[in-house]
């Protein structure tokens, strides 16, 4: 059995999300160049009213990913009944995906990096939204079957990702949540203010 992660800790790596989107992504945030359509949840399709709801999600720190989710417009795959009813769980992971999506698509924009194809796309989306309704959904004890499809979806890091530092860092903080109780979250990226910044440090990497 899973220990549930400590809510501390959760909290703290929401917070940097939340710090690397507002410092990183958001002013220079690119469309998804694919609109990927909107799939019921788990409250709203097979299991009507059964999982926990938006509501508890609502009303703890993972708000702060819903609302940067929220701001996305277009860019995720919420479910079209959106609505309080909705799987908390479900949502969680729709947002991971949406979050992670924008960051992608920013930073393969700002880097001038080749665009990527769907399916390598897919894998990171996937890889977000498994971590992080995962951590929720142990927090919560929350488990649904959409967040347990996420589960046996899992695999390795997506390679997609090892060029772009914001997509990895997130990746890599979520991958194991409960150890990072004994580590703060140091790295060169907190000695950066732009996504500028970040170019010009991984061009001086490359040619070094
Ligand atoms: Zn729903
Ligand atoms: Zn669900």
């Amino acid at each position: 059995m899973t220990a549930a992660p400590d809510a501390v800790v959760l909290a703290q790596l929401l917070g940097r999300v939340v710090y690397f989107h507002a410092l990183f992504i958001a002013l220079d945030l690119q469309p998804a160049p694919v609109a990927v359509p909107g799939v019921l949840c788990c409250n709203h399709s097979s299991h009507p009213g059964q999982r926990t709801r938006y509501g508890l999600l609502g009303t703890s720190a993972w708000v702060a990913l819903d609302e940067i989710a929220t701001g996305l417009k277009g860019y995720d795959r919420r479910c079209p009944e959106l609505g309080r009813d909705c799987c908390a769980t479900c949502r969680v992971a729709d947002c991971a995906a949406a979050v992670v999506d924008a960051w992608l698509t920013t930073e393969l924009h700002s880097y001038d990096l080749p665009a990527i194809d769907t399916e390598a796309r897919q894998s990171v989306r996937a890889a977000a939204a498994r971590q992080l309704s995962t951590a929720f959904a142990d927090q919560y004890e929350a488990h649904c079957p959409t967040q347990d499809g996420h589960h046996r979806a899992g695999g390795p890091r997506p390679r997609a990702a090892d060029e772009l530092p914001l997509t990895s860092e997130l990746l890599a903080l979520w991958q194991d949540p409960l150890a990072r109780a004994e580590q703060p979250v140091i790295s060169w990226l907190n000695h950066c203010t732009a996504l500028t910044d970040i170019r010009r440090v991984l061009n001086s990497r490359r040619t070094a």
